[in-house]
């Protein structure tokens, strides 16, 4: 059997914090109480030296309160005002809970482009760890306030993932609703069961996410998922649990119902964890079993191991390998446009300098590019 990971062991914890779980659905107010168990959850990671990054949610959710926003879905407009309203309060609830415990919390609010772009990337890096340097826990959040439909995370799961492998956590929590990822959704199926652990997400796991949409957050089992991949591919395990009881860093410590994710044991480097996390990946490359065996061994990708190119892409461009059945392989950065990708796909070499009429390069993505899944 897998062994579980114990959370005590990691250095570097990102915990993400779902609205459902900091903000009443019915009165939305702060949950407070809730909240100063999980402030002491973190305090004694800190205690232990650990470095601790929050993610929460909640902005939207406190904003239109405060507003008396009515029930229902927001527009744009409307969810970019609660926003701003909401994250004053969200801070200094957070500033707050931390406090007590003599620990400094500051806030980053990211867009987007904050994480994708390459070189503020590294900027948004750097605060981190200047924040870590000085005991102080970062509290992040989604920019929503100027975030529109076209550019945003959407959900901080993903977004959670991302900051996970930009700071090199070791470890990333997703608290929500749910205790985990299911065999099928609990709430139709009553045989569904609990998965502890994962050691790689294959395409089976993701089916079963398919289904599983948690109550009220914007991001269901899909996006948790999803997040699992950005985070494990980057070096950082996860652990999906339930933030619906007090002291829920507690609960997983006791040996409560979570999942945990694994990541691959070898170290990724700092580029592989930024093409690893790649929000938007443009295409994917659908590869023959041996192929996929060339990249476990540490080979580049040459055309002739591409059996199907999908999606529209640009040299350079994060996309998505699969392998024959359907199971990501890993992430890499293309050196072909999809159109000649298609045309040179299932080609050797020499085939390839006739197709192209030149002499491009030989792999389709380089070794030094590509982010392999765990395996
Ligand atoms: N950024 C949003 C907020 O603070 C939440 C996004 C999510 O729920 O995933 O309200």
């Amino acid at each position: 059997m897998t062994a579980i990971p114990t959370l005590s062991s990691f250095r570097r914890i990102v915990v993400k914090v779902g609205s459902s779980l900091l903000v009443d659905g019915e009165k939305g107010a702060l949950k407070q109480a809730w909240l100063d168990t999980l402030g002491e959850d973190i305090a004694r990671h800190a205690a232990r030296g650990a470095d601790i990054l929050v993610v929460s949610s909640g902005a939207i959710a406190l904003g239109r309160t405060i507003l008396k926003l009515p029930k229902g879905p927001l527009g744009l407009e409307q969810s970019q005002a609660a926003a701003s309203v909401g994250q004053i309060a969200l801070a200094r609830a957070w500033s707050e809970v931390l406090g007590r415990h003599g620990i400094v919390a500051g806030q980053i609010l990211v867009t987007l482009n904050d994480t994708e772009e390459r070189r503020r990337y590294l900027n948004a890096r750097n605060t981190v760890e200047t924040l870590f340097a000085v005991r102080a826990v970062p509290v992040v959040n989604e920019n929503d306030t100027v975030a529109t439909d076209e550019i945003r995370y959407g959900d901080n799961d993903r977004l959670a993932a991302r900051v996970a492998t930009m700071v090199g956590a070791d470890c990333l929590v997703l608290l929500s609703d749910i205790d985990g990822l299911y065999t099928a959704p609990p709430q139709k199926d009553p045989a569904a069961t609990l998965i502890p652990v994962v050691p790689r997400i294959t395409a089976e796991i993701e089916a079963m996410a398919g289904g599983a949409a948690s109550e009220t957050s914007r991001g269901g089992m899909t996006t948790k998922v999803e997040a699992g991949k950005i985070a494990t591919t980057g070096g950082t395990a996860m652990v999906i649990a339930s933030g619906k009881h007090e002291a829920p860093l507690a609960r997983i410590e006791g040996g409560g119902p979570c999942t945990w994710f694994l990541a691959p044991a070898s170290p990724v480097t700092s580029r592989k964890k930024w093409i690893a996390g790649s929000l938007e990946p443009r295409g994917v490359l659908w590869l023959d079993a041996g192929a996929v065996d060339a990249l476990r061994k540490g080979r580049s990708l040459l055309p002739a191991g591409v059996k199907k190119v999908d999606g529209v892409f640009e040299r350079g461009d994060a996309v998505i390998v699969r392998g024959p059945d359907g199971a990501e392989v890993g992430r890499g950065l293309v050196a072909f446009d999809a159109v000649a990708a298609v045309q040179i796909m299932g080609r050797n070499s020499q085939a390839v300098e006739a197709v192209l009429g030149y002499k491009g390069r030989t792999e389709m993505i380089h070794r030094d590019d590509l982010a392999l899944a765990a395996e």
